[in-house]
C-alpha cells in the first residue's frame, strides 16, 4: 500500500476536480513533513470528517527567519509517505520550491493583530510566510476543512483570522497537542535534541502545567510567571524567549486569569527552540 504523490498544481487541480464531481467532501492536512504522532493525528481527524484526505507536505522557505534553522530542518519525505499509507489518507501533495514560488512570485498575504507578539515578536516574517503559504494551499486543494495542531497556538488564530478576512470557504478544525509519554509536545525539532536535552526538555511542559493550575485557581499572574520562567530555566533551558498569559478566544493579553485562556512559551534548550501552550481552565 502506499499513497500517490503529487507534484504539481496542475495535476492536484486534475484529481479534486474528478472527487468534486462525484460530491465527495476534501480535507487538508497542511505539514512540513517529517511527520510525527502530532501530525497522524490531524490525519485521522480528517480522514473521519471528509471523504478525501490530501496531506501537504512543503518545508515553506517563507516562514523560517533563520537560514541554519531552515537548513537543519529534517527532510524525510520517503518516511513520511510510508507513515501515511497505513492510515488511508488519500494524496500526498509534496510540491518543489518552485511549484510555489515561480521565480516572479511576488504576493504576501499579512495578517495583523494576532500575528504580533509571542512568536511574530521572535521570528520576524514568519507569520506572513504562513499565511501566504496556508492561502496558496487552500486554494490550491480546494478543500472544504483544514486541519491544524493546537501545538502551534498562535498559528491557528492567524490561519482563522485569514480565513474570516478573505471569506475563503473552508472550515479550520483544531486538533488537541499530541505529547510524548513524559509530556513533551511533539515537534519535528525534537530529533535535534541531544540525549542530555531530551531528558530535561518535558520540564517546560510540566511547568506550563503546574503553573496553569495555579492562574485557574486565582494565583497572581505575575508571581506564577515569574517562578514558573525560573524553573524553565533550573531545568536546563538556556532562556525563555516568552511566557504569556492569552485570552482564548483571541489571544489578547491578559494580567488576570478572568476569562478561558492559554499560557504560551518559547524556550531555547541549547541550539533548539522549543513552543508548548496548555489551557488554562477559568474556575474563580
Ligand atoms: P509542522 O509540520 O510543524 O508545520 O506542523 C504541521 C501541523 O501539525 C500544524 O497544524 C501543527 O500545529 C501540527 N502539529 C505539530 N505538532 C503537533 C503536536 N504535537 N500535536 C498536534 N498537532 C501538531
Amino acid at each position: 500500500m502506499s499513497v500517490p504523490i503529487i507534484r504539481t498544481v496542475a495535476d492536484l487541480r486534475r484529481v479534486v476536480t474528478g472527487w468534486r464531481q462525484e460530491n465527495l467532501t476534501v480535507g487538508v492536512v497542511p505539514t512540513m513533513g517529517a511527520l510525527h504522532e502530532g501530525h497522524l493525528s490531524l490525519v485521522r481527524a480528517a480522514l473521519e470528517k471528509t471523504d478525501r484526505v490530501i496531506v501537504t507536505l512543503f518545508v515553506n522557505p517563507k516562514q523560517f527567519n533563520n537560514a541554519a534553522d531552515l537548513a537543519a530542518y529534517p527532510r524525510t519525505e520517503h518516511e513520511d509517505a510510508a507513515k501515511l499509507a497505513p492510515l488511508g489518507a488519500h494524496i500526498l501533495y509534496a510540491p518543489d520550491g518552485g511549484e510555489i514560488y515561480p521565480e516572479s512570485f511576488a504576493t504576501t498575504v499579512s495578517v495583523s493583530g494576532v500575528s504580533k507578539g509571542l512568536c511574530g515578536a521572535h521570528r520576524a516574517g514568519h507569520f506572513d510566510g504562513v499565511a501566504t503559504i496556508v492561502t496558496k494551499l487552500f486554494l490550491q486543494t480546494g478543500a472544504d476543512f483544514a486541519f491544524f495542531g493546537e501545538k502551534d497556538f498562535q498559528q491557528l488564530h492567524v490561519v482563522r483570522r485569514l480565513v474570516r478576512d478573505l471569506d475563503l470557504p473552508i472550515d479550520v478544525i483544531a486538533c488537541p497537542t499530541v505529547r510524548e509519554d513524559d509530556g513533551l509536545a511533539m515537534s519535528s525539532r525534537n530529533v535535534r535534541l541531544s540525549a542530555a536535552e531530551r531528558q530535561a526538555a518535558p520540564k517546560l511542559a510540566e511547568v506550563l502545567f503546574a503553573a496553569a493550575k495555579q492562574l485557574s485557581v486565582g494565583d497572581r499572574v505575575e508571581k506564577v510567571l515569574a517562578e514558573a520562567s525560573k524553573a524553565i530555566r533550573a531545568a536546563g533551558y538556556s532562556s525563555v524567549e516568552y511566557l504569556e498569559l492569552r485570552a482564548e478566544d483571541d489571544l489578547s493579553p491578559l494580567n488576570v486569569a478572568d476569562r478561558p485562556a492559554r499560557l504560551l512559551a518559547a524556550a531555547w534548550l541549547g541550539e533548539t527552540r522549543l513552543i508548548d501552550n496548555v489551557e488554562v481552565v477559568h474556575n474563580v
